[in-house]
């Protein structure tokens, strides 16, 4: 069997060969702090917070200005420490001149790895852009980097720290750049539901299989992945959810998934699981709030969690944006609730969605439901093409957005003096059981 390192070296030696090894340095993107490029037909913010310098906002409690705003950070999550005034101070034009100069200075001994939803202030300097797996895939299979400089959100680097060698660091350049979702799900909660299943289900049912196999969206924490790779299970990203599930269903009578519900539902819905059989599992509540005869009757389980930025999305827009442009071509990510997913034309992953812009035709009108930098960035490539995002109100992932370029330059300099800042370890047994579910994912394909 093709081993878990080759599945990935391949992977990562085909986004390779799609990008290049350096984006450039845009003048435009230097030249302003700017929080993010409002469509022209927005009208507003979400938060006028998201003018503010992170390290204020770092301050506060909650995650932030921005889409997941509301939400509670939970107590163990880390907390970033103050950045010295030489960055805090420093102009758009210092900060590009000392992350360029350290850049250099570091050669391939360290490669910034950059998510697709991160803004342009910080993507210019990526050696790889992509989604959570592509980035952990390009740590990979770079054996001569000695760090990565992830910028991204925890779990990624987890990720990335999981899949890389062990005497690579993988740094997160602001450790308060969380992910509310993957907040939503800790271990203690996974395994407390988890013995209230085994309680109500046993561990095999007659016919063999398994009574519940464990299912986590990649966007979970390490220990939750860990957990999955003991107890049968596996993880899943939004391009291959359904094969997962395939997978799972083999092997099992049922699936519980963490911590999307809307991945989970919408991914069950296509396969044609009545939403009847989709109980959701709400972790402070005895069974989840089911009764022990509809944990029986399910056949997934939808932990109760949800991402801020794409539970934004709603029909009434898709319906806006029809009235407003007949012949508009509706995307969208399968993290929006499954009423949106249904009135689109497509759903699909970050991935899907960049693919589906790149081979539109010319003059096409494209509205899309996703992370606004990544729809910014798209119009940008692509301004043949009228591309929008749907949510009028300009709302960014605001945990990804901490990673502000103070805090590259204060990471690329602190590498360059030979120290290690803010970096991610996931522990051995940990990262080994990780792994198994990660293997999984990729034996189950596509
Ligand atoms: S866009 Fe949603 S799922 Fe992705 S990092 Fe932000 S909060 Fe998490």
């Amino acid at each position: 069997m093709t081993s878990v390192y080759e599945l990935i070296s391949e992977a990562a030696e085909r986004e390779r060969e799609m990008r290049p090894a350096s984006a450039p340095t845009s003048p435009a993107a230097r030249s302003h702090r700017r929080p993010i490029a409002l469509r022209a037909t927005g009208s507003s913010s979400c938060d006028s917070d998201l003018s503010q310098d992170p390290w204020q906002v770092d301050r506060a409690p909650g995650y932030g200005p921005g889409a997941s705003t509301i939400d509670p950070v939970p107590e163990h999550s880390p907390r970033q420490g103050p950045l010295p005034e030489r960055y805090t101070a420093a102009s758009d034009d210092q900060l590009a001149d000392w992350i360029t100069a350290a850049r250099e200075a570091l050669g391939p001994r360290v490669q910034i790895l950059g998510h697709f939803y991160q803004r342009d202030e910080i993507v210019q300097y990526a050696d790889f852009v992509g989604d959570s797996f592509m980035l952990a895939q390009a740590a990979k299979s770079s054996p001569e980097a000695e760090a990565f400089v992830f910028c991204g959100v925890h779990f990624m680097a987890e990720t990335a720290d999981i899949l890389s060698g062990r005497d690579q660091a993988v740094i997160l350049p602001n450790l308060a750049a969380g992910c509310s979702m993957a907040d939503m799900a800790t271990i203690d909660q996974v395994e407390a539901c988890w013995r209230d299943l085994m309680a109500a289900l046993g561990t095999t049912a007659e016919d063999g299989r398994r009574t519940v196999i464990p299912v986590t969206y990649m966007n979970s924490s390490a220990a939750i992945k860990a957990f999955c790779g003991r107890n049968g299970g596996i993880v899943c990203t939004s391009s291959n959810a359904r094969a997962v599930l395939e997978w799972a269903f083999e092997r099992g009578q049922r699936v519980v998934f963490f911590p999307d519900q809307h991945l989970g539902r919408n991914t069950a819905k296509a396969m044609g699981i009545d939403e009847a059989e989709m109980p959701l599992w709400r972790p402070h509540l005895p069974l989840g709030g089911n009764t022990e005869q509809q944990v029986r009757d399910a056949r997934v389980i939808l932990w109760n969690g949800f991402c801020s930025v794409h539970k934004r999305f709603t029909v009434a827009q898709i319906e806006r944006a029809r009235a407003e442009y007949p012949d508009v071509r509706v995307i969208v990510h399968p993290e929006c609730p499954a009423s949106v997913v249904e009135a689109a034309d497509g759903a699909g992953s970050t991935e899907y969605i960049r693919r589906e812009i790149e081979h539109a035709a010319p003059g096409s009108v494209i509205a899309v439901g996703t992370e606004i930098n990544l729809v910014n960035r798209l119009q940008q490539q692509r301004p043949d093409l009228t591309i929008f995002c749907l949510d009028p109100v300009v709302c960014p992932c605001s945990t990804m957005y901490r990673i502000h370029p103070a805090y590259l330059a204060w990471t690329l300099e602190a590498l360059l003096d030979g120290s290690t800042p803010n970096r991610i370890s996931v522990p051995d047994g940990v990262a080994d059981d990780s792994r198994v579910a990660l293997e999984r994912m990729l034996a189950a394909k596509p």
